[in-house]
């Protein structure tokens, strides 16, 4: 996909995004059913990323390995970002229209700490948080 640009509630603050993965993830983790009141769905964007307003942008230290993102004009969350590789995953509801029609939901992660009553019909691939940290330790 070309370059794209996800903006907050306010548009104080504009991300822009050489290259996305329209593939999008729902993470079910207890990190991000308290930071946004469910599962986060988000769009993995790699590092090539220009942040507009950043002086807008507060983040949040929520891990040893990574940070989230917020607008502190408007709350919106903007980002999970790994702090290692410097990766951003963007909150897909950010996204203009057009792009949203690309998106594909097809991976959930931290499916064992998901809640019981709530689950998505779409036909993903599932995988616990255990799972994706074997994954990124490969
Ligand atoms: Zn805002
Ligand atoms: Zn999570």
């Amino acid at each position: 996909m070309p370059s794209t640009t996800a903006t907050c509630l306010c548009k104080k603050v504009s991300i822009k995004c050489e290259e996305i993965n329209t593939n999008i993830g729902a993470c079910h983790c207890s990190t991000c059913q308290t930071w946004g009141g469910g599962a986060y769905l988000s769009v993995e964007a790699g590092t090539n990323v220009t942040v507009q307003g950043a002086e807008h942008v507060t983040a949040y230290d929520s891990s040893e390995w990574a940070e989230r993102g917020f607008c502190n004009k408007c709350g919106t969350h903007l980002f999970y970002k790994l702090k290692g590789t410097q990766q951003y995953m963007l909150s897909a509801g950010l996204f203009p229209d057009a792009d949203v029609k690309a998106f594909k939901f097809d991976h959930q992660i931290f499916i064992e700490e998901k809640p019981e009553f709530y689950s998505f019909a779409n036909k993903t691939q599932n995988m616990t948080g255990a799972e994706v940290f074997a994954k990124h330790a490969e």
